[in-house]
């Protein structure tokens, strides 16, 4: 058997493995047009604004969506309402628990669809959708499924209520766990919805609105609304809905809050993140650098909890920096159907010029960059290779700002103290991450952290049991776990 692979040059680099295209080929029907999912039917809405989703890996329009306008934004809240007072809110809890299981099993039947869509639309390696995106969306619909029927169970004494109608608006970093992550408590609540997608990223909301048709969910429990930020702001300010959970940037939050002050309407906010990395010198070195890799340039760093600041102690700096870019150098950039990449597009032309215009500003403020991956991106799409900014100093802006992109600002320090104070000294609070063998120090830096989330030992671990949610200017509210259902439901008395 002939086992040689011919390798291009550019794959021909210290550890770098020679390996040939693994793309992934399930077949993946897209429409030339999406329209919205109101009142349990695909309806088209206006055409007369139509945006294109573009595959931010080669640059080309997958697809054309329509712009839910203020009346069709109208027609869904009232769709909702209606499913909400005459079906839904009125349905045996566990029966509603059926429903999510069904949308769970029928997530996983077109586990591989959804991949592939995901990827396509947003960019993003087929190994993170199948293997991430996919199967933690479904788990989100089993583990919502179980809590339908047991609320009574996790507030004793107390009844738990749906609040109404929820306005629901994600971003597209991920798109279809997004939705899950905002869907499944919500519905197992009780609770009707009006979905928005982002517009760079509507294709597997449609997708989840098909899935949703095929297991029958009563018309209009959810409802799916494509447009940009026009659409979202219809949604937010309509007075037919009882509870805005927006996730994005830390930006439109604060807009969103202003616009929600004053009304009834309940909030829950996930923005934006600026997450530290802590590494003590004492830490197993080789598990900290995977965690930096995955930290960072796991879906090339659009994740609000990204470790995007590494904060090393100081006497493992140089060995540890050198060691980070050996393992980023065996990194693999390109399309992101392959199963062997490990960095994919970046989502869009315009967060592209974003995570550019940092990198310019970090070397501009005395950054040193160094960028690395094991072969050069392809010549078409919306690329960034895996970037080290090091030199920098608390008060430069990539160290302040989120960039959301593949970019890791390195930092040093002494004690422990002095690794708090820095990963700290940020007005967001989302996700740090510590590195240490001992575990009474993870514990007390840990604990002195403001953040919503620590992980110890680890990075980017998340589970539907498992509580997530920012501090600060990260925004309010918690998603996964019986924590993520409290937004949606009122206490009262039995
Ligand atoms: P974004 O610009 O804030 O957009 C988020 C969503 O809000 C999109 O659907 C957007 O529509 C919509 N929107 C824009 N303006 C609006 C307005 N005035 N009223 C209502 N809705 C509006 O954020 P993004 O760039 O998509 O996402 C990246 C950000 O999300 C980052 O800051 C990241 O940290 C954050 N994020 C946070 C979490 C978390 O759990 N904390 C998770 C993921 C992402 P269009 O995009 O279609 O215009
Ligand atoms: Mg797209």
């Amino acid at each position: 058997m002939n086992n040689k692979v011919d390798v291009p040059p550019t794959l021909r680099i210290a550890g770098a493995l020679p390996l040939a295209p693994a793309p992934e080929t399930t077949p993946v029907r897209i429409h030339p047009r999406y329209g919205h999912l109101v009142g349990g039917r695909l309806v088209d809405g206006p055409t007369d604004a139509d945006f294109a989703t573009i595959e931010p890996a080669t640059g080309k329009v997958l697809a054309q969506v329509g712009t839910a306008d203020a009346a069709l934004v109208d027609a869904a809240v009232a769709s909702a309402r209606e499913a909400y007072t005459s079906v839904w809110s009125k349905m045996p809890p566990a029966e509603r628990g059926k429903y999510l299981y069904r949308i769970a099993r029928r997530i996983q039947e077109r586990s591989r669809e959804l991949a592939v869509l995901e990827s396509r639309d947003n960019g993003k390696p087929i190994r993170e959708t199948r293997d991430v995106d996919v199967p933690l969306a479904a788990a989100h619909f089993f583990y919502y499924a179980g809590w339908a029927d047991k609320l009574d169970y996790a507030a004793p004494g107390r009844v738990a209520r749906p609040l109404g109608v929820c306005g629901q608006i994600i971003p597209w970093n991920f798109p279809l766990l997004m939705a899950a992550w905002k869907l499944a408590p919500a519905l197992a609540a009780g609770n009707t919805v009006v979905l928005k997608p982002a517009e760079t990223t509507p294709l597997t909301a449609m997708l989840l609105a098909e899935i949703l048709l095929e297991a029958e969910l009563p018309p209009g429990v959810v409802n799916i609304v494509n447009g940009a930020g026009a659409t979202g702001a219809a949604l937010v300010k309509h007075p037919g809905v009882d509870k805005i959970a927006f996730t994005g940037s830390t930006e439109v939050g604060r807009i969103i809050r202003r616009q929600v002050a004053g009304t009834n309407k309940a909030l829950t906010l996930e923005l934006g993140g600026k997450g530290a990395q802590i590494v003590y010198a004492d830490a197993a070195l080789d598990q900290a650098i995977e965690g930096c890799i995955n930290g960072i340039f796991f879906n090339q760093g659009h994740v609000c909890c990204a470790g995007s600041r590494l904060l090393l102690e100081e006497s493992i700096a140089p060995d540890f920096v050198a060691r980070l870019k050996r393992r980023i150098e065996a990194l693999r950039i390109g399309d992101p159907l392959d199963k062997n990449t490990d960095v994919g597009a970046i989502n869009s032309a315009a967060q592209h010029a974003t995570v550019c215009r940092y990198i310019d500003v970090g070397v501009a403020e005395g950054a040193r960059m160094w960028q690395g991956a094991a072969n050069e991106p392809p010549a078409e799409g919306w690329w960034v290779k895996p970037t080290l900014l090091e030199g920098v100093d608390q008060t430069d802006t990539v160290v302040r700002e989120e960039i959301f992109g593949p970019v890791l600002s390195v930092l040093t320090f002494r004690t422990p103290e002095e690794a708090i104070r820095k990963a700290n000294d940020t007005e967001y609070g989302l996700a740090c991450g510590v590195w240490s063998e001992k575990t009474s120090k993870v514990f007390s830096t840990a604990h002195a952290l403001q953040s919503g989330v620590v992980w110890a030992n680890g990075y980017n671990l998340f589970d539907p049991a498992s509580p997530f949610g920012g501090v600060r200017h990260s925004g309010f509210g918690r998603e996964g776990g019986i924590h993520g259902i409290w937004p949606y439901v009122r206490l009262g008395e039995r």
